[in-house]
């Protein structure tokens, strides 16, 4: 498992999110700054979740979203993958239809 870091665009230091809101349960907006003090830089943006990549687990899911079109979907668990040497036999099949 990895945890995303979030990067200064301005210095590559790292940044900690100050406060975010909850639009919608898909949709986030975020307010960040810069853990750098000689930068300081503050940022507003937003986490958007697009497209579901495998179903919910239970059974009436509070939010279903559209299934990620193929290339995105393969994308996606490649990169969720962890390193090893094994072929995954879903991925040559997904590719193979694609
Ligand atoms: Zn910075």
């Amino acid at each position: 498992m990895s945890t995303y870091k979030l990067v200064c665009p301005c210095c590559n230091s790292s940044m900690r999110i100050r406060t975010s809101e909850g639009q919608t349960p898909c949709f986030r907006s975020m307010y960040s700054e810069c853990t750098n003090l000689l930068c300081g830089a503050t940022f507003s943006g937003s986490l958007v979740w697009e497209y579901q990549l495998s179903p919910s687990g239970i059974e009436r899911p509070l939010t279903v979203l559209p299934t990620a079109p193929t290339k995105v979907r393969l994308l996606a668990r490649q990169n969720l993958k962890s390193k090893n040497d094994q072929p995954d036999l879903l991925d040559q099949l997904e590719m193979e239809r694609a």
